[in-house]
């Protein structure tokens, strides 16, 4: 209940930013160099949820080069990629019910697209990252996620 009223609270705040139409979704590729095609996303206050598009531009399967999208803070990626490895592609590399995982899409391979929902209350003061928990990709398939 309290809850359920401070993010009300925070809609009704948001209001105004919001008509001035914050962009509340981004849209993400990676591709079969295993790069993705942003270092950094915004996430709008205001957004009550926020989407990650994530389009995989390569043609290589997704048992091979397969890309998904994880946030989690910055301080839990190495954790939450490690345990993912060991969860392994029926788990799209997400230990199952993984608590520091704030968000996270299915693996995708190429040609593909897939999208993930973060709830901006989860948000706090950060710092956040998203990255790609396929095995090897998230020392390069990885950037910051930052509430503004
Ligand atoms: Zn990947």
């Amino acid at each position: 209940m309290i809850r359920k009223l401070i993010v009300t609270a925070a809609l009704v705040l948001a209001a105004p930013v919001a008509a001035h139409a914050a962009d509340c979704s981004v849209d993400l590729e990676g591709n079969d160099a295993m790069k993705f095609n942003k270092s950094a996303i915004e996430v709008p206050k205001s957004c009550k949820d926020f989407t990650i598009n994530l389009k995989h531009t390569g043609k290589m399967a997704r048992n091979v080069m397969g890309h998904n999208v994880v946030v989690s803070a910055t301080s839990d990626m190495s954790g939450v990629n490690s345990d993912g490895v060991k969860a392994g592609l029926p788990n799209d590399y997400i230990k199952p019910d993984d608590a520091r995982v704030i968000a996270h899409s299915k693996v995708i391979g190429g040609g593909e697209t897939t999208s993930v929902k973060i709830p901006v209350a989860k948000l706090g003061a950060g710092p956040y990252s998203f990255f790609c928990s396929f095995p090897g990709h998230a020392a390069l398939m990885k950037g910051t996620l930052t509430v503004k």
